[in-house]
């Protein structure tokens, strides 16, 4: 029986990881449910799964889901603290980070920390935490399991032994594919007036608003190449993004050899997650198979860096390294709440990045308080930053 903390329960992510563990309810045991502050939704998750301990974000949440839970045996904690609690129980095996943003950064260092099996779908985590993470996970003898679809599907074309490095390995190049989100054919002028309801319509996956914004301004891809710099221990210039508007083949690498190895599938997020849960085994995970045929076709394209400056922008930062980071990401959050408060165009979620980026100086990234300094003044200086321009 393999017993599973699953943060951020009420995501996307989340309910799609209990969709795939109802097919194996008699192999896994979901210990710990957590939400920020929806109470009717992880109210309704305690009632199904019935789960040992239930985490709310929010401190009054908390308070009244364990008032609606009072005759059940399920522990109710709240914030930062009780989140980071489940998220390193002794009991436990493996830990789905699904938090979304800079919020999940401590639950999903302290479930490394605990040499847990981290099911990492939280890419902030990642992008905001880098080699602390990384060094977490490897002097703990934790597992770490991509779930972003992208690094799901390059670790699966990859030998293995990641921690080498990928030239080590025969690889010659990463490619990172990207849908092109709900924009990619638009010009330049139709960006300028787009709203948030056509940003979070993605064409292919159903996720979260925030991610379907950054899917919308391709930052997603963007903190995608970060992390896959951190999680197969590569260099920005190894890895090239190329569009895909079909999202079936889910990233590939290319060997010096000439092999290209690639992962096709549906895009449908119970894959990777059934992929990270089963591990080194395969498991079902109900989604439906790819018809090659009714597929037909697969197109290619070459992404547009004019377009879509924020892909560039996270490039750079990466280049750059220590706290750069920290800033993008900070200042993407803002920006991208502004945006679907509709305090912000779109076009200048972008401009927001650049101009923390370039006001802020790098550090080095080396303990978290100092990133979670620098979290802080980012989100500052970018909040200031669209009430003077807006
Ligand atoms: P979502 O918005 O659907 O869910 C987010 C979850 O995080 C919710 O359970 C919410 O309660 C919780 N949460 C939000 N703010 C919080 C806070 N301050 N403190 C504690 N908990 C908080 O998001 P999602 O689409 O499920 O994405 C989750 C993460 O997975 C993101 O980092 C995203 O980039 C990544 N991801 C998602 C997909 C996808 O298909 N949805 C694919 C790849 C990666
Ligand atoms: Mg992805």
């Amino acid at each position: 029986m393999k017993k599973i903390t699953i943060l951020g329960a009420t995501g996307t992510i989340g309910i799609n990881t209990l969709d795939v563990i109802k097919l194996y309810k008699n192999n896994f045991e979901v210990t710990a449910l957590t939400a920020n502050k929806n109470i009717d939704r992880l109210e309704k998750l305690c009632l199904e799964w019935l789960p040992k301990y239930a985490v709310m974000a929010d401190a009054d949440a908390a308070e009244q889901l364990e008032q609606r839970l009072k005759n059940y045996p399920i522990i109710v904690l709240s914030g930062t603290e009780g989140l980071s609690k489940v998220a390193s129980l002794e009991e436990v095996n493996m830990v789905m980070a699904g938090i979304v943003g800079g919020a999940g950064l401590i639950p999903t260092l302290a479930a490394a920390q605990a040499g847990k099996r981290v099911l990492l779908a939280n890419k902030e985590a990642l992008v905001m935490s880098g080699q602390l993470f990384m060094d977490a996970i490897y002097q703990n003898n934790a597992e770490l399991l991509p779930i972003d679809s992208e690094h799901n599907a390059i670790f699966q074309c990859l030998p293995g032994s990641e921690q080498a490095g990928i030239q080590k390995n025969g690889v010659s190049k990463i490619l990172l594919t990207a849908s092109g989100g709900p924009f990619r054919t638009f010009s330049i002028e139709q960006l300028q007036n787009v709203t948030p309801e056509q940003a979070c319509n993605h064409p292919n996956w159903n996720m979260g608003q925030k991610i379907s914004v950054d899917s919308a301004t391709m930052m997603n891809k963007g903190l995608e190449v970060i992390e896959a710099c951190w999680l197969f221990n590569s260099q920005p210039q190894d890895i090239e993004v190329v569009l895909h508007p079909q999202s079936i083949i889910h990233s590939l690498v290319e060997y010096v050899d000439g092999s290209l190895l690639a992962q096709l599938g549906n895009p449908d997020m119970r894959t990777p997650i059934a992929y990270a849960l089963g591990w080194p085994d395969r498991i079902k995970s109900g989604v439906k198979r790819l018809n090659l045929i009714e597929i037909a076709r697969l197109d290619f394209e070459v992404m547009d860096f004019k377009r879509f400056p924020c892909l560039q922008l996270a490039y750079d930062a990466m280049q750059i390294g220590g706290t750069s980071t920290v800033i993008l990401n900070a200042a993407n959050e803002i920006a991208v709440q502004a945006f679907l408060q509709k305090k912000l165009k779109f076009t200048e979620i972008a401009k927001v990045i650049e101009t923390t980026l370039s006001h802020l100086t790098s550090k080095n990234a080396d303990s978290l308080d100092i990133i979670l300094e620098e979290d802080a003044k980012a989100r500052d200086f970018s909040s200031n930053f669209i009430l003077e321009i807006g």
